[in-house]
């Protein structure tokens, strides 16, 4: 069966069974601060579980792409070790939220196994939870008594705590779960080792597929669990180690989802796979990591330095690495599976097609600038191994090339042993733990329970209307970090504060009580659904009405921006074409900033051409049309652009400026006219294929012009007031250049009557022309004199020393067929005089030069040359 088919099958089945199919949310999450990445199928629902919003259809199915490479679940170092984890990894799920649970949910998956896939049921064991002492939770005894119904029980195998009781994070929705593992080994083996004995033991031929959980409890803050009022199944089924059952192969990477691209590397690399080991991992590092890479930057993810993008980068480069040291490949090529990749998964994930250009350059970029790196990381090593005063390196160098070059302690072990050098491990170890504990205590916080009021759980976003309302306040809840001290979180009935999102920085303002106490909102954000604001303290009186208002300015001027960077995204169309898609944006007061994906610098003409257009709208006055509720598909015909990576709901926002159109949560100035003028600032190239340009509007634009005026009218004072300062300043410029020019002349004609009193002054020692003077000359004017000297003399030893506004030179010529016959070496020379002016120098046996800060050795330097014949 080939791999497009079990995904479809698998969606088919649960279409089924009444549930609604989605497709796979983006893997870059925008409002979850405890996650960088869909790590599993259910994060994309987490709202749901927690109760924030509720599901379209409360039977969902689909397949989620998810990439484990960070936080709680990491299997990163696995991959390419193991033939069955992955970064990049797609999870078939299916969900009931408070409907189904684990009577239909164990029926459905055996039914799906065994009779539509057509399993043996023979290879398949089960897991159930055997209970817990801490959480004083018994054996899952209703699960137990279903599966029984459908396999022999001695293939029903009691699961530990960190096994079968599944939790999203250290509080939330969580419970026991039954895992479904597969025993694909031979007879043969199967006769020699019991498959119990191997489950949940790391063995490549006995895997978990499918993991079953029933969600009936909630952790609190104080580790505490409480049963849910609604009950809820989340299941996640590997489906590259489900294609690996179903193709009857050993290994995931033996499955149709991996084999072109692994045959594109050996076609690259000229190596074969399952020839070598190092080989074959190095071959299933670069296959699986190129995925991983590819989705992100096509959900908008790109490699950077910072958060998610360096988790991204790191992959890109291990994959690098192992292509560098073990395929040979020294230049770029990990890009050019791009191709295939996107032939093969298109299909499923249309955004690989879409942006195959974009994912390629992004890459190759990459791929470039750190094989430089390496290179510079490589000479670096070589001299540490040279400098190296035993055979064992020093942990903390190890770590220095591990931090700033990327390179592992496996790399920089395997690179030092050829050299018959080791590492201290330990050293570095305590290295990384060192950096380790500061970014944990830098970013270590603790959040409490949430403290109900109120149960409210429809909080309404009013910020779209009006600036001023009054609230009530249903939750909150203290978080302690760091960074921010103690802050509260707080949760209204309804609120007019826009919560950051969409590009567009969160509100300010403040709460004032009926007594008159004010609370300050310092920021507000959205989190699984909720909008959140954040306080340093807390309303004396929880339960009073309180009058929330919006900073009108900070709000003011972030729509007069975020209005303003439509605009901009239509003009870029316009001007550049429409292959220009925004990679994201910062609306924020003070300015706006917009990434695109265009291939060339925009060049002066065309930015100005983009800034006009902009402004010609904003003269327009545009009236703003907004649609709150328009379905997707409507909005989409109608013209609206969306963006990749961003998850949409069925019904959109859809903001109308004349005929700019886009999918927009964020707030807009009524009317373009409110925009004043927009005024781009830079543009400029922030990676491969991408672009930024920087501006500003309205007010901010204004106190530009005016920092401007005065600087300009500062300059004209300078240059007293001229008609035409620009031709003044050009006339300055070209009087200067004309001259230093003249000056050049001046100091070579200095130079040439320097030399002829100077070969006055040359003296004959045992027939060498000797001669050692202080002149009044720079450096360069020195070399020149001491070349002229040599080609009209023979035999020639010349020392010249002056001195350049207090810094010492000496300058040494030896013509070169004294160098050969008495053993001379200028390099030298200069070396040891140096040491009169308490400075250094070299250069070639027949010139050297030195440089030093004491030009009162001079004289003595030049007096001590002669000693050299
Ligand atoms: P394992 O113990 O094998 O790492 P897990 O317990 O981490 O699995 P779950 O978190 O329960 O797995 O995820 C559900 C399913 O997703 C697993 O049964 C497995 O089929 C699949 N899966 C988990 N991690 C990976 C991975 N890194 N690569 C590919 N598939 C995976
Ligand atoms: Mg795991």
């Amino acid at each position: 069966m080939k791999s497009q088919d079990i995904r479809d099958k698998f969606l088919k089945f649960f279409e089924s069974k009444q549930h609604l199919i989605v497709p796979s949310a983006p893997m870059v999450l925008k409002d979850d601060p405890t996650l960088m990445f869909v790590n599993s199928g259910m994060a994309p629902f987490k709202e749901y579980f927690l109760g924030n919003a509720d599901p379209k259809k409360n039977r969902i199915a689909d397949s989620q792409k998810c990439l484990r490479v960070s936080g709680k679940h990491n299997d990163l170092e696995e991959v390419g070790y193991d033939t069955y984890h992955h970064t990049l990894f797609e999870m078939l799920g299916n969900w009931s939220f408070g409907d189904y649970f684990k009577k239909e949910a164990i029926a459905w998956a055996w039914e799906l196994l065994t009779e539509v896939y057509g399993i043996d049921k023979d290879i398949l064991y089960v897991t159930v939870f055997e209970g817990s002492d801490d959480d004083s939770l018994d054996v899952d005894q209703e699960a137990y008594d279903i599966w029984k119904q459908y396999i022999s029980e001695d293939r029903i195998l009691m699961g530990n705590k960190k096994d079968n009781f599944w939790e999203m994070g250290d509080q939330g929705p969580c419970g026991p779960c039954s895992e479904i593992h597969v025993d694909i080994r031979s007879a043969e083996e199967k006769a020699k080792v019991d498959g119990k004995s191997l489950v949940n033991m790391d063995h490549p031929q006995v895997v978990e597929i499918w993991n079953l959980v029933f969600m009936q409890y909630n952790r609190k803050a104080n580790g505490s669990l409480e049963i849910l009022p609604n009950k809820h199944i989340d299941t996640g089924m590997g489906f590259e180690r489900l294609c690996m059952v179903l193709q009857d192969v050993q290994s995931n990477y033996d499955t149709d989802v991996f084999t072109p691209i692994i045959r594109e590397i050996e076609t690259i690399s000229g190596k074969g796979y399952g020839k070598d080991d190092k080989t074959d991992i190095a071959i299933r590092v670069i296959s699986d990591h190129v995925r991983a890479v590819a989705f992100s930057i096509a959900d908008g993810q790109l490699p950077s330095n910072t958060g998610a993008g360096y988790v991204i980068r790191r992959i890109l480069r291990r994959a690098i690495r192992y292509g560098f040291t073990f395929l040979n490949q020294k230049e770029p090529f990990i890009y050019k599976l791009t191709d295939t990749l996107s032939k093969q998964m298109g299909t499923a994930f249309p955004e690989l097609k879409n942006q195959k250009r974009l994912i390629e350059n992004v890459i190759k970029e990459e791929e470039h600038s750190f094989l430089r790196t390496l290179d510079q990381g490589l000479l670096l090593l070589d001299r540490v191994i040279e400098n190296s005063k035993s055979e064992t390196i020093a942990g903390t160098k190890a770590f220095e090339l591990y931090d700033t070059y990327g390179f592992p302690l496996d790399l920089t072990q395997l690179i030092a042993k050829e050299k018959g050098y080791n590492i201290d491990e330990a050293g570095f170890n305590a290295e990384m733990k060192k950096q380790k504990d500061r970014s944990r205590a830098a970013s270590a916080s603790e959040t409490s329970d949430w403290v109900v009021l109120k149960e409210d759980d429809t909080e309404e976003f009013i910020g779209y209307d009006t600036l001023v309302v009054d609230v009530k306040l249903t939750r909150y809840r203290k978080v302690t970090s760091k960074k921010d001290g103690e802050q509260y979180q707080l949760v209204f009935n309804m609120t007019p504060f826009y919560p950051e999102g969409g590009g567009q920085v969160g509100d300010k303002g403040s709460i004032e009580a009926s007594n008159g106490e004010v609370i300050y909102i310092l920021d507000t954000k959205k989190e699984n659904n909720v909008i959140i604001h954040i306080a340093k303290n807390l309303p004396e009186h929880l339960n009073d009405t309180f009058r929330a208002e919006v900073n009108e300015e900070h709000r003011r001027l972030s729509a007069s921006n975020h209005t303003a960077t439509h605009l901009l995204h239509q003009a870029l169309r316009t001007v550049l074409g429409e292959h220009v898609e925004q990679k994201g944006s910062l609306v924020r007061p003070k300015s706006l900033r917009f990434d695109f994906s265009h291939y060339a610098k925009v060049e002066p003409d065309q930015l100005q051409q983009i800034e006009d257009f902009v402004n010609a709208r904003i003269k327009e006055n545009l009236p703003l049309e907004e649609q709150r509720n328009i379905p997707m598909q409507k909005a989409l015909d109608e013209g609206a652009l969306a963006l990749f990576g961003e998850k949409y709901g069925d019904t959109v926002r859809a903001i109308r400026f004349g005929q700019s159109m886009e999918l927009c949560g964020g707030t807009h100035v009524p009317n373009t006219g409110d925009i004043w003028h927009f005024k781009i600032k830079s543009e400029g190239a922030i990676a491969a294929g991408i672009r930024r340009i920087e501006a500003i509007t309205n007010m901010v634009v204004g106190d530009y012009f005016e920092t401007i005026d005065k600087e300009y009218q500062a300059l004209k004072e300078v240059l007293k007031n001229p008609n035409e300062p620009v031709k003044a300043v050009e006339n300055l410029q070209s009087e200067n250049a004309d001259l230093k020019k003249q000056i050049e002349q001046l100091l070579k004609d200095k130079a040439k009557n320097v030399k002829g009193d100077l070969k006055n002054e040359i003296v004959d020692v045992n027939g060498v022309n000797f001669i050692a003077k202080k002149v009044d000359l720079d450096a360069s004017g020195i070399k020149d004199l001491c070349f002229e000297l040599g080609g009209e003399l023979d035999n020639l030893f010349a020392i010249f020393g002056a001195d350049n506004n207090g810094k010492a030179l000496l300058s040494c010529y030896i013509s070169k067929s004294l160098v050969a016959e008495k053993d001379l070496n200028a390099g030298t020379i200069v070396r040891e005089l140096g040491k009169h002016i308490q400075g250094g120098g070299g250069g070639q046996p027949f010139f050297a030069t030195a440089g030093g800060k004491n030009p009162d050795g001079i004289e003595e330097a030049l007096k001590a040359a002669k000693n050299y014949l």
